[in-house]
């Protein structure tokens, strides 16, 4: 699908000028901690790297272009670190309403570090939007949601959060990590800051772990800003370069994905020995018109409950060939997980019960190979004697 939000030549060319110095078409890596000065305070705009450093400015300049709607960006250490950022804009006593299938390890952020500095988090279903209505107050600062969700992939209304936030004066967060910006523009929907962590498809490798935040708004910026300097979670000059080297082939990267991602869903959904798929491209999915309205195509994560039991499913694990069992999502190679062991383990049973995260459950990762091979890989382990 091509997507008209964000054209593959502003990915291939974001944030990149040739170094001034020597016309070296790519950011040179500035690994450098501190700057010589002329006179005390008098210098080219950078005396300390966890303040700025020419590379990571390359870097939050890329970012600020791939997310349509942004005008400046931030990077981070990790997604969790832009995420600790951004909670770091609050007071005790502030609440915060969170989607109640929030990625795993930010609801373990929020209940298990910052609750204790009496922020309030509240867990909802975003899909009962009379429910997020009735929990806003005057007290809520931020709305939180993801995208589609992990692992079930629902597909929550930007548009309608953003209307509730705005009505008690709270900002709309949207995490935008599995749609990637390239599928997805929160900030033209109404949302105020849009996260993502790097680490998934806009560095696309499995090689990193960053995180970074965009928006509009200046105030915002300078606060977020002022966040990342006092606090100091930023990422290395080197690995500024290297996700300046990813976001050149995030455009075709996302198509990929998005490619293999349906055509393997459409092949589980038929496959009798799968009993549900979770894909928003599939028309049977309970969020597939919305995903239509606020997506530009529905991007590379797809789950499903495999049809017996949890051994069955280890069965199946072990015939795989090109997936690989692990953790995290968003690079070019296949992954599968299994959260309720896996990425999930540390969501309560109850609410994982209530998401329906069993022991069949599955989240496949779809990578960038040819789609034959992966069907072909799934066709063989699904044919389990
Ligand atoms: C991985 C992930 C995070 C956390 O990012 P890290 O880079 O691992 O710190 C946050 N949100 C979502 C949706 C993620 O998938």
């Amino acid at each position: 699908m091509q997507s008209k939000n964000l054209p593959k030549t502003i990915a291939v060319h974001a944030g990149t000028v040739p170094d001034k110095n020597t016309g070296a078409i790519m950011t040179p890596i500035f690994m450098t901690s501190t700057y010589v000065q002329e006179a005390p305070g008098v210098h080219k705009g950078y005396d300390y790297s966890r303040a700025d450093n020419p590379t990571r400015e390359a870097h939050e300049k890329a970012l600020a272009e791939i997310e349509v709607g942004a005008s400046k960006a931030l990077a981070f250490s990790s997604g969790l670190a832009a995420e600790q950022a951004i909670i770091q804009l609050l007071n005790p006593g502030d609440r915060v309403i969170v989607c109640d299938d929030v990625y795993g390890g930010t609801g373990r952020l929020f209940r298990r570090l910052f609750a204790k500095y009496n922020i309030d988090f509240q867990f909802v279903d975003m899909n009962d939007h009379e429910l997020v209505r009735q929990t806003a107050t005057k007290n809520t600062k931020l709305i939180w949601m993801e995208s589609p969700t992990n692992p079930t992939m629902k597909v929550i209304d930007i548009k309608a959060m953003a209307t509730i936030a705005k009505s008690v004066g709270a900002l709309l967060v949207v995490d935008n990590t599995f749609a990637s910006p390239y599928f997805q523009s929160p900030l033209l929907l109404g949302a105020d800051i849009v996260l993502h962590s790097s680490t998934k498809y806009i560095g696309g490798h499995s090689d990193m772990i960053g995180g970074c935040v965009m928006m509009s708004r200046d105030d915002l910026f300078e606060q977020l800003k002022f966040i990342q300097f006092a606090a100091g979670s930023v990422p290395s000059p080197f690995e500024s370069f290297l996700f300046l080297r990813s976001i050149k082939t995030l455009a075709i990267r996302m198509e990929q994905h998005a490619i293999n991602a349906l055509a393997v869903a459409e092949y589980l959904e038929k496959h009798s020995a799968v009993r549900k798929v979770y894909y928003p491209g599939l028309p049977s999915h309970p969020g597939h018109e919305l995903a239509k309205r606020q997506m530009k195509g529905f991007s590379g994560m797809v789950s499903f409950d495999l049809a017996g039991n949890y051994d069955h499913v280890l069965k199946f694990l072990k015939k795989l060939k090109v997936f690989a069992l692990a953790e995290s999502l968003g690079g070019v190679e296949s992954l599968i997980n299994h959260p309720e062991k896996m990425t999930h383990a540390s969501v309560p049973e109850e609410l994982r019960r209530k998401l329906g995260i069993g022991p069949t459950l599955l989240r496949l990762s779809v990578g960038i190979e040819d789609p034959r091979d992966l069907i072909a890989d799934l066709e063989q382990a699904l044919t389990i004697s």
